[in-house]
C-alpha cells in the first residue's frame, strides 16, 4: 500500500472530483496544496473551505509545479499536455487521476469491479449492470459520472460485493495501475479528439480499460471502426484464462451474447454444458428496445454473466432498469406531434442512434462540436429529415453539412446562444413539423456554450414544449 503520511500531493484542480480528492489526502496525513487554473467565486469558497482545514490553495496558478511535490492527483478533465504534467515529467514525479486513486484507496478484500466504457451508452450501461447483479442478491452500485461518486464506494461505511464502474477516456488515461474483474467497451466513435490528440490515442486510453481484466474482455462484435473494440482486446495484457466474450445484435457465435428471434442469448457464459445457448431475457425486457440499448443490454449482460449471475437475473434486472432523464425522453405530443428529448446525444454517434429510431424528423441541433464533422451524419439522416434548427456556437458546421448533403431540408439557423433560444427553436420546430411528425432535440454537440450542462439544455427543452401545450 501507498503511504500518503507527510507526503506532498498537488491535487490538480478544485472541482468534483479535486475537492474530495484533497479532503481525502488531507485525512490520510499528507501535506496538500491544491492547484487551480481559475479564480471564481466558486473556487474561492471551495478554497476558504479547504484552507480551514489546513490544505494549502493556489487559485489562478494552475501550470507551476509546487515545490517539493512528490505526487499529483488531477481533475480527470486537465488536458496531458498541460505544463504542470511536463513539470511533473521532468521531475519524475507520477500523475494520478482520481480513479487511479480511488483503486489503490481500496481496502484489502475489497468489492471487484466491473468497469464499463465507450463513446456512448456508459451511464445506461452500468445503470443496467448494477440492477442485474442487485436482482441477483448482490450488494451492488453504479458507481462513476452517477449515482455514488468513486472515492465514496470504496471509502464509505457501505460494504460491496462488487460495483458497477463507468470509467470515460480521461479517467482511463489517468488510471495506469486499475486491473477491473471483467470491463466492457461499449463503441467507439470520434468524441473529445480535441483532448486526446487523435482517434488513436482516444482509442489506446479508452483500450486501458482491458489491462489486467482476470475474466473477460467484452467487446462489439458489430463494430465496424478501425481500430475495433476487438483490436484493443487483443492488444491488452490479460490474466491467464481471461476471454474475449463480443456481443452482437445478430446471432452470437461461440463466446458470444446476441440476439435470437426476439431474445437474448448468451453462447459465451453456459451454465449447463449440454446446451450450446442460454436464454437471457426477451428484447421487449429493455426500455426502450432500440438497437444501441439492446447492445447496452448485452454488454451489461455479458459483464454480470462473467461475474456468475444466472439467467433470471439478467431477466429481472433489465426489466426492473428504467431510463434516465435526457436520453430519448418523451416530453408531450401537441398537435400531433412528439417531442422527443435526447440532451445526452453529446457528440455525433449519439445522435446518429437517436436520428435512426424516428422518421419524419424536425432536429435540433448545435451547440459546442468539440472538433467533430458532421458530414456522416448528415448524410445518414437525410431522408428522414423534415426540416432542422440550429443553435449554438459552432452550428455553422451542421448547417454547412446540410447544405452539402441534405440541400432540399428546411433550415431554420438562429443566431444567438443565450438560453432563451431553447423557446425560440422549439417554436420554429412546431412550425416545421406536421402531425405525425417527431421534433427531436439530439444536438450532437455539448451544452456547455449556452448551458451549464446537458440536463439543463433538456429541462429548458421539455420546458419550451410545456408552453407550446399550454
Ligand atoms: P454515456 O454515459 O456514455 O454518455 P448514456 O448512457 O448517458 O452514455 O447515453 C448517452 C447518449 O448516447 C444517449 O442519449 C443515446 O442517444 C446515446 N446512446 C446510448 N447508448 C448508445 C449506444 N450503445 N450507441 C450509440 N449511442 C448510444
Amino acid at each position: 500500500p501507498f503511504e500518503f503520511q507527510g507526503k506532498h500531493v498537488t491535487v490538480a484542480g478544485l472541482g468534483v472530483s479535486g475537492v474530495p480528492a484533497a479532503r481525502v489526502l488531507h485525512g490520510l496525513g499528507a501535506r496538500v496544496t491544491v492547484v487551480n487554473d481559475g479564480d471564481d467565486a466558486r473556487a474561492r469558497e471551495q478554497a476558504a473551505a479547504l484552507e480551514a482545514l489546513g490544505v494549502t490553495v493556489r487559485l489562478g496558478d494552475g501550470a507551476t509545479l509546487p515545490e517539493g511535490t512528490e505526487l499529483i492527483v488531477t481533475a480527470p478533465g486537465w488536458k496531458p499536455d498541460k505544463p504542470l504534467f511536463a513539470a511533473a515529467d521532468a521531475a519524475g514525479v507520477p500523475v494520478w487521476g482520481d480513479v487511479e486513486l480511488a483503486w489503490r484507496l481500496r481496502r484489502p478484500g475489497a468489492a471487484d469491479w466491473l468497469a464499463v466504457t465507450g463513446t456512448n451508452g456508459k451511464t445506461t450501461t452500468v445503470q443496467m449492470l448494477a440492477s442485474i447483479l442487485g436482482a441477483a442478491g448482490l450488494r451492488t452500485a453504479a458507481v462513476g459520472n452517477i449515482g455514488v461518486s468513486l472515492l465514496d464506494a470504496v471509502l464509505g461505511e457501505e460494504e460491496y460485493d462488487v460495483l458497477a464502474v463507468e470509467l470515460s477516456s480521461y479517467q482511463l488515461h489517468w488510471a495506469p495501475s486499475l486491473r477491473a474483474h471483467s470491463a466492457a467497451v461499449l463503441n467507439l466513435a470520434p468524441d473529445h479528439l480535441d483532448w486526446h490528440g487523435s482517434m488513436e490515442a482516444y482509442a489506446r486510453d479508452k483500450g486501458r480499460v482491458y489491462e489486467g481484466n482476470r475474466v473477460a474482455c467484452v467487446y462489439n462484435a458489430d463494430a465496424t471502426d478501425k481500430p475495433s473494440t476487438e483490436d484493443l482486446v487483443r492488444e491488452a495484457d490479460v490474466e491467464e484464462g481471461c476471454r474475449a466474450v463480443g456481443f452482437t445484435l445478430g446471432t452470437p457465435g461461440p463466446s458470444q451474447l446476441g440476439v435470437v428471434e426476439g431474445i437474448l442469448v448468451d453462447r459465451a457464459f453456459v451454465e449447463n454444458r449440454q446446451q450450446n445457448a442460454q436464454e437471457l431475457a426477451e428484447v421487449r425486457d429493455v426500455d426502450p428496445p432500440a438497437p444501441h440499448n439492446i447492445a447496452n443490454a448485452l454488454a451489461a449482460a455479458a459483464l454480470a454473466r462473467a461475474y456468475g449471475v444466472p439467467a433470471s437475473a439478467v431477466r429481472d434486472g433489465l426489466r426492473a432498469f428504467t431510463p434516465d432523464a435526457h436520453r430519448i425522453a418523451h416530453v408531450a405530443d401537441v398537435d400531433g406531434v412528439a417531442y422527443i428529448d435526447d440532451s445526452k446525444a453529446t457528440n455525433t454517434h449519439a445522435a446518429q442512434a437517436s436520428l435512426a429510431a424516428y422518421e419524419p424528423i424536425v432536429w435540433i441541433a448545435g451547440g459546442l462540436a468539440k472538433g467533430a464533422t458532421f458530414d456522416e451524419l448528415v448524410t445518414g439522416a437525410a431522408k428522414r429529415l423534415r426540416g432542422a434548427v440550429l443553435i449554438g456556437r459552432d452550428r455553422a458546421l451542421i448547417r454547412e453539412a446540410l447544405a452539402r448533403h441534405a440541400p432540399e431540408v428546411p433550415v431554420v439557423d438562429l443566431d444567438r446562444t443565450d438560453t432563451g433560444a431553447m423557446l425560440q427553436a422549439v417554436r420554429e420546430a412546431q412550425r416545421l413539423a406536421r402531425p405525425g411528425d417527431t421534433v427531436l432535440l439530439a444536438p450532437a454537440c455539448a451544452s456547455m456554450d449556452m448551458f451549464t450542462n446537458y440536463n439543463k439544455r433538456g429541462d429548458a427543452f421539455a420546458q419550451a414544449v410545456r408552453e407550446l401545450g399550454a
